[in-house]
């Protein structure tokens, strides 16, 4: 629907404000950090239109338990925190065999954590990652193009909307988010 106010004017700038803007959390995983993947999976995103809200790379706290033992207390109590977390995170998965695995990958180097936003970004994200095995993954997919295994499919997006705000929420503190509108705004939708 077109956007105006009383006198009948159109008024660009409120069209953005009247659409359902969802919010996903996209992360590149371990892998697709140490093969180098990060600027190609940004740039997909950048690319298509989305407005990047939150970004940081972030050294999963595994390496740093498994060194500092029992001595650094106050570590290991972060670390299992921070495996709680990633329960947390993955909760619908936690009974599945491959969940230990799962969760040693996830630890197993540094991931790029991002927030993304825009109208129906949680399901085109989906559509740009591709389907979960990278074998079956359309070519032109992030995993369709870069992965061949399950067990590494290089990037993660939330499922549903209801997802994308907790896992934002998870993985980022308050402050972390910026809130801006990009330049190219008017040249994305009418
Ligand atoms: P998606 O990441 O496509 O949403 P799921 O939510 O089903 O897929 O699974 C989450 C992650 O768990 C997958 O991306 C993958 O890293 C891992 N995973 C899922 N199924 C398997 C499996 N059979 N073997 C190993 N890892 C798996």
């Amino acid at each position: 629907a077109r956007n105006s106010n009383e006198t009948g004017i159109f008024l660009p700038h409120l069209v953005a404000s009247m659409e359902q803007v969802e919010e996903t959390y996209i992360m590149v995983k371990p892998d697709g950090v140490q093969r180098g993947l990060v600027g190609d999976i940004i740039s997909r995103f950048e690319k298509k239109g989305f407005k990047l809200t939150g970004l940081k790379l972030f050294q999963c706290p595994k390496d740093l338990a498994e060194a500092c033992c029992w001595e650094f207390i106050d570590d290991f109590n972060l670390f299992n925190i921070y495996l709680q977390w990633l329960q947390e995170h993955y909760k619908d998965l936690n009974s599945k065999p491959f969940f230990p695995k799962l969760i040693e990958y996830i630890t197993s180097g540094p991931v790029v954590c991002m927030a993304w936003e825009g109208a129906g970004v949680v399901a085109s994200a989906r559509k740009l990652i591709g389907s979960t095995d990278p074998l079956q993954a359309e070519p032109g997919t992030i995993r369709g193009d870069l992965a061949v295994q399950t067990g590494r499919n290089v990037v993660h997006g939330s499922d549903s909307p209801e997802n994308g705000k907790r896992e934002i929420g998870l993985w980022f503190k308050e402050g972390e988010l910026c809130q801006w509108t990009p330049a190219q705004a008017q040249w994305l939708r009418e």
